[in-house]
């Protein structure tokens, strides 16, 4: 059997579930089918998702949102109506979401959640009632009344244990099920979402759970793109590439699918394959766990901003015990993740993303680096992106790296560090941003537009 998962753009108008429903009929190993709630219908409109985060903050600021709550259940209410569908999904929207805005307010951030977790919920009722109207065997499934139970902290849920062997019994149900994706419940009842986009991770877990064949993740692009295509023209499609290439590539802007949706897929080995909603004939670009690698050593090139840097000096720190210890608990005791750690015998740079650091952390930091840890030099460079040269054949491969400096040195990229993880799956360069752009396309055209070698 398949997991299918439909993301926001190909749930957004009455026209594109039809095309769902096409796809999902024409197969009848479909049998689970994930979805988003409705995404953007054009390039100017807003995510219902992003109406409900509104709706949920003007409801704690006023007590009602009245223009919201109408915006939001219109867009469930069009899709209804140019399908043809009665008026009685669309009532048992508006009353379930009228319960929940008038729900507990007293954590703030959970009960935004459990709005902003509506929009699926809403959106995997609508298709059911279209599925069944066209005559199929369909049915809504509560994350709820299947076990999908995750941790508490709204915003960045992770799955508990025991929620695949719940879902696993899902198997035994006849007919389609539509599940919404993007939150579970935890052990209180409260509905919490996993981070943004996370309807990805959803149907991840129910393809582990069911020991699916293949999850199938509907998008709005034929495949993954070998580079982002705002910053290069018609780049190459990437027909297979493994877990770790997929999780370096989205982990650098990748935003084709979730970077924590890979895993419980990866660990009950199921191949995810990443298809277009509106061209379901083209072939996708499927991750699966080994690939050969007869297409060149890299696959593809990331690249994301929004980074800094803490650089910190200090001679002989090769010789002191415990002092890589000591400024990562600093760190820890502001709540701060760091995403990579390039280091020489004396100096050591950390990258963090920027938005968790405001000025007066900043400060704290610094000061309590130079003080507590007696640093020579602490300094923290700010608009630093991250350009990922990601391939794992590279580690059989001699030069890719040099290929990849001359490029970037050709086109008067300055690089400001350079990391290589010791499984050789990625380079990473940390350029200026301001460089960023000029930085992927040199490297782009070194390793696609050039010969291979
Ligand atoms: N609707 C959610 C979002 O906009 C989750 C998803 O689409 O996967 O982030």
């Amino acid at each position: 059997m398949k997991v299918v998962k439909f993301g926001g753009s190909s749930l957004a108008t009455g026209a594109q579930l039809e095309k769902v429903f096409k796809i999902v009929s024409s197969d009848p190993e479909r049998t689970v089918v994930v979805v988003s709630a409705p995404g953007k219908r054009n390039a100017e409109d807003t995510k219902v998702t992003d109406l409900l985060i509104n709706c949920a903050k003007q409801y704690l600021l006023f007590g009602e949102a009245p223009e919201l709550v109408e915006s939001i259940v219109s867009r469930y209410a069009d899709i209804a109506d140019e399908l043809g569908l009665s008026n009685d999904v669309i009532d048992l929207i508006r009353s379930d979401l009228c319960q929940l805005l008038e729900g507990d307010q007293q954590d703030p951030s959970r009960y935004i959640d459990s709005i902003k977790a509506s929009g699926e919920d809403h959106h995997a009722k609508l298709v059911a009632a279209y599925f069944r109207h066209q005559g199929a065997d369909a049915y809504y499934v509560s994350p709820k009344d299947a076990g999908l139970f995750v941790t508490s902290e709204p915003g960045n849920a992770q799955v508990q244990p025991e929620s695949y062997q719940n879902l696993s019994k899902l198997k035994k149900q006849q007919g389609i099920i539509i599940f919404p994706g993007f939150f579970g419940f935890n052990h209180h009842g409260d509905m919490i979402t996993f981070s943004r986009s996370g309807s990805d991770i959803t149907g991840s877990i129910l393809a582990n759970a069911l020991k699916a064949d293949l999850y199938e993740n509907f998008t709005d692009v034929d495949a993954v793109y070998s580079v982002n295509p705002s910053i290069v023209s018609n780049p190459k499609e990437i027909r297979e590439l493994t877990y770790r290439e997929m999780r370096e590539l989205s982990y650098a802007g990748f935003s084709v699918f979730h970077d924590e949706a890979l895993i419980p897929a990866y660990r009950a080995n199921i191949p995810v394959q990443i298809k277009n909603t509106n061209n379901p004939d083209a072939e996708g670009t499927t991750v699966v766990p080994k690939r050969d690698s007869t297409n060149g050593p890299v696959v593809g090139i990331a690249s994301d901003s929004g980074f800094c840097s803490i650089y910190i000096s200090k001679y002989l720190m090769n010789r002191e015990i415990g002092f890589g210890r000591r400024v990562l608990q600093i760190l820890e005791d502001d709540r701060l993740t760091y995403e990579h750690i390039p280091s020489g015998i004396d100096d050591i740079t950390i990258i963090l993303r920027q938005d968790q650091m405001d000025e007066t952390i900043e400060n704290r930091i610094m000061k309590r680096i130079k003080d507590e840890l007696d640093a020579d030099e602490v300094t923290v460079e700010h608009h630093i992106a991250l350009v990922m040269v990601v391939g794992q054949a590279m580690r059989h491969n001699v030069g890719t790296t040099a290929r990849a400096t001359k490029a970037l040195s050709d086109a008067q990229v300055n690089i400001e560090m350079i990391n290589q993880g010791s499984s050789e799956v990625s380079i990473m360069f940390g350029v200026k941003e301001a460089q960023e752009k000029q930085a992927v396309h040199a490297l782009y055209n070194a390793f696609f537009e050039k010969a291979l070698i």
